[in-house]
């Protein structure tokens, strides 16, 4: 076995590139809310910050009993999970978790050669997995792979009317024009195209795109949406009087 580099779980990255707040990651905003399960603190803080970067709401958890409590308590949209845990070990989590029915995606984190914790993960429940140690740019693929077949959108680009979201760049463009958006637009946006057809309803974006520290006003959201409609001049997401917002489904290709 090589020798385990920085913290035993992340692979280097060329010098230069591995700043923690290097902007390129800042072009890969998603939509979602994420869970962190893992013990080792250095790796749980690189993966919620990569993570963070990438435009994803991440809350961490650091034993087995915390991960599963939150995973069985709060609608994560995906979860990374580590198998060697303390209190309770990842495989039980996630054992625990599909008993009750919480379906959301399971990347599991395995260590390198132990072929047993792959198969016994997917047996268990797992969507995929990730061998430490890894680049961090894998998992985030990964991730962002997991999301599109959990939502049933097998490309990486959105479309609703004249708007087009591309959630692999971060890019949204209306008409083929670019359109600027912050992070906490662009999350938005994102949430009701990937559910487009269906209203969502304000407490639930507040609960997908933000994390527990985010100041739970449902007011915000209607700002979002008033500056969101504002920057993309075309009507494509609809109030719905009393339970939310929607955006249209798209058309069938012609
Ligand atoms: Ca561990």
């Amino acid at each position: 076995m090589t020798p385990a580099p920085t913290s035993g779980n992340v692979r280097p990255i060329a010098p230069g590139q591995g700043t923690p707040h290097r902007p390129a990651l800042r072009l890969e905003f998603q939509i979602v809310r994420l869970l962190v399960v893992e013990d080792d603190p250095d790796l749980n803080r690189q993966l919620s910050t990569a993570l963070g970067e990438a435009g994803y709401a991440v809350d961490a958890a650091f034993d087995g009993e915390e991960g599963l409590y939150l995973g069985d308590t709060e609608p994560y949209d995906a979860v990374i999970l580590d198998i060697g845990l303390p209190k309770l070990d990842g495989l039980s989590v996630l054992e625990n978790w599909r008993r009750s029915n919480r379906t959301m995606p399971v990347l599991i984190l395995t260590a390198r050669d132990r072929w047993s914790d792959k198969v016994q993960g997917f047996d268990a429940g797992a969507d995929d997995y990730v061998a430490k140690p890894f680049h961090m740019e894998e998992v985030l693929a990964r991730l962002r792979a997991l999301l599109r077949r959990a939502t049933g959108h097998a490309s990486s680009e959105l479309h609703c009317g004249p708007v087009r979201l591309d959630t692999r760049s971060g890019r949204v463009s209306v008409s083929g024009v670019p359109v600027k958006l912050t992070s906490h637009e662009y999350r938005l946006l994102a949430y009701l195209m990937h559910h487009s057809g269906r209203v969502v309803s304000r407490a639930e974006l507040v609960e997908h795109l933000y994390d527990q520290d985010f100041d739970r006003d449902s007011n915000t959201i209607e700002v979002f949406v008033g500056r969101l409609r504002k920057k993309l001049e075309c009507d494509v997401i609809q109030t719905v009087r009393g339970l939310g917002y929607m955006v249209a489904p798209p058309e069938p290709a012609r």
